[in-house]
């Protein structure tokens, strides 16, 4: 079984080979039950109420850990522990005022989920105005100018992203009636803007690269007939 993770910290992929997988006992630090110190790979200490899991990055070196829930008390719970965002790492080719806001939404997501999701809708404006180059003064034009590029479940779930954000930018007209945003929920938007950053920068980026390469092969056995190398 191949199971990989995503280094938290430099965004590595690196394959989990459980035969490798070393379980520690309580308090025996980062070491595996030989004794060994552990050096790649996955680390799980376990509990009846939660999991620890470190994960070491052969490619950075860093170790990141987080806690999920077991008991009936934490079932479904993750905690962040280090580093304590779960913002992943993103490539620099994504201007830097929306990572920004990226890494601000996710930092603050347990602490105040409406202030993060209003982070991500202005992550989404950010992306909107930046990746299709276009600018209006309201989210909601953004938005429908894009309807030709983007296909019609994604443009809703764009519209829902606008709205959730709304409700921590701008209060309700009847000041008596507060509409709250859980954290799960928030995190749901957080991942959804991770998805905008693969569907269009990344795979743009990659698509990009592709054809680069293909080309310069071409170019490059073009000179090889002409004789030139
Ligand atoms: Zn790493």
């Amino acid at each position: 079984m191949t199971k990989k993770f995503i280094c938290k910290f430099c965004g590595s992929s690196v394959a989990i080979d459980f035969n490798t997988t070393h379980k520690l006992s309580v308090g025996s630090r980062l070491k595996t039950e030989k004794g060994e110190k552990t050096s790649r790979g996955i680390a799980i200490i376990s509990t009846d109420e939660m999991t620890l899991y470190y994960e070491f990055c052969p490619s950075c070196e860093k170790t990141s850990v987080y806690a999920v829930g077991e008991g009936s008390e934490f079932k479904g719970k993750t905690w962040n522990l280090y580093p304590d965002s779960i913002a992943k790492q993103l490539p620099d080719y994504i201007p830097s005022s929306i990572i920004e806001d990226y890494v601000e939404a996710c930092k603050i997501v347990k602490l105040s989920p409406k202030s993060s999701a209003t982070l991500s809708r202005r992550c989404l404006q950010g992306m909107i105005r930046d990746f299709w180059n276009v600018k209006k003064s309201r989210l909601i034009d953004e938005i429908d100018a894009i309807t030709d590029k983007v296909d019609l479940e994604t443009q809703e779930v764009l519209h829902s992203l606008r709205q959730l954000g709304n409700i921590g930018a701008h209060p309700e007209k009847d000041i008596n009636l507060i509409i709250d945003i859980e954290s799960d929920e928030a995190e749901l938007l957080i991942l959804f803007i991770e998805y905008l950053f693969e569907e269009w920068y990344i795979k743009r980026h990659e698509r990009k690269s592709m054809l680069k390469k293909i080309k310069e092969i071409n170019n490059n056995k073009n000179q090889i007939k002409k004789g030139k190398l």
